[in-house]
């Protein structure tokens, strides 16, 4: 009986042990290590996703010499310790200034024959944002958005009240020859000789963004475009959206996207990628890959993303021909590159 009764403890004791090894609830997955100390600074800035092959020599130099200028002017920022937000902002104004890609001075007509630009920037360590969307006299439309952030209790302004706004704020209004741009003067006839190129028609992406990280640890993102070319007088694309093209915050990573605006909407790419950073704890490398080179491939969604983390790893994937993107990092080597390696 006695010998019974201790057989009954040792199992109890034993099924006791062996309980308290099974996890009763799922454990959590490992935080995200905190960024590197000392924090090297990071930029990154794209020029558009879409198919280079019908880029004259011209006109990737003309990229190419932008977006190093814009680069160099990011990094020389982020070198002295400033930060990440001004370095996004100095390197678009530099972007749309040069009339280079589908933003500012180069941005692409709308139906009605003349720009209508969209812009988006997002602090990552506050995550404050500011955004402008069909806006037709901004020469940069990047720095009315950070006003909008600034200045504003909203995140977005559109049309004539994002103008008004600018004024408020002493911006001057620009006339739209201040856009005219002989290379999509020439793009708008064209279209409008097809009588409306649909979106599947197109396959040039001119917009520009960038992200970037300073020696504080703090990330940015910024976009700027004139949208899709021959677009409909009013639409709004992805880049504007926080969420869809543009997107930041310290806990997971900063996007900016290039690509159809629409199929990013829907897919709320830039917040998507992010989230699977915070949540899910995929290496940025492989949440900006499952989101550029699946989810948007299996819906036919052309397009690209460039994505920073803390840590200042880097992802620039892109489902198109091409995705011309430049890095610089804190020993101020800049790489460009425009095709897969
Ligand atoms: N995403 C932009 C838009 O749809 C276009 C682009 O990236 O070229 O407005």
């Amino acid at each position: 009986m006695k010998s019974k009764r201790l057989m009954f403890i040792a199992a109890a004791a034993l099924l006791f042990v062996a309980a308290a090894r099974v996890p009763r609830t799922p454990q959590p997955a490992a935080a995200p290590p905190n960024p590197p100390q000392g924090h090297d600074f990071v930029l990154v800035i794209h020029g558009g996703a879409g198919d280079y092959k019908d880029h004259s020599s011209e006109q990737a130099e003309a990229g190419r010499a932008a977006i190093t200028r814009a680069a160099e002017a990011g990094a020389a920022i982020l070198r002295n310790g400033g930060r990440s937000i001004d370095a996004v902002e100095a390197a678009l104004r530099i972007m749309e200034d040069s009339g280079a890609f589908d933003a500012g001075r180069g941005a692409y007509y709308s139906r009605a024959g003349v720009p209508e630009m969209d812009a988006a920037i997002m602090d990552g360590k506050t995550l404050q944002a500011g955004a402008v969307a069909s806006v037709c006299h901004i020469a940069n439309p990047i720095s009315l958005a950070r006003m909008v952030m600034e200045h504003t209790q909203h995140v977005m302004l559109v049309g004539p009240g994002a103008e008004e706004f600018a004024r408020s704020q002493g911006v001057a209004l620009v006339s739209p020859y201040y856009f005219f741009n002989e290379r999509e003067w020439k793009r708008f006839q064209k279209d409008e000789a097809k009588k409306g190129a649909s979106l599947a028609d197109e396959h040039v992406h001119g917009t520009t963004g960038a992200v970037a990280l300073d020696e504080a640890g703090n990330l940015a993102a910024g976009t700027t475009t004139g949208g899709t070319s021959f677009k409909m007088t009013g639409r709004v694309g992805d880049s504007p959206i926080i969420g869809a093209g543009t997107y930041a915050n310290n806990e997971s990573c900063a996007v900016s996207g290039t690509g159809e605006g629409e199929f990013y909407m829907r897919d709320v790419v830039a917040a998507d990628i992010c989230e699977r950073v915070k949540y899910l704890h995929e290496p940025l490398e492989q949440a900006a890959n499952d989101v550029v080179m699946k989810e948007l491939v299996e819906q036919h969604g052309e397009g690209g993303v460039i994505a920073l983390d803390r840590q200042g790893h880097v992802a620039t994937p892109f489902n198109t021909n091409g995705m011309l993107h430049a890095i610089v990092r804190s020993d101020g080597k800049i790489t460009i590159e425009t095709y897969k390696p």
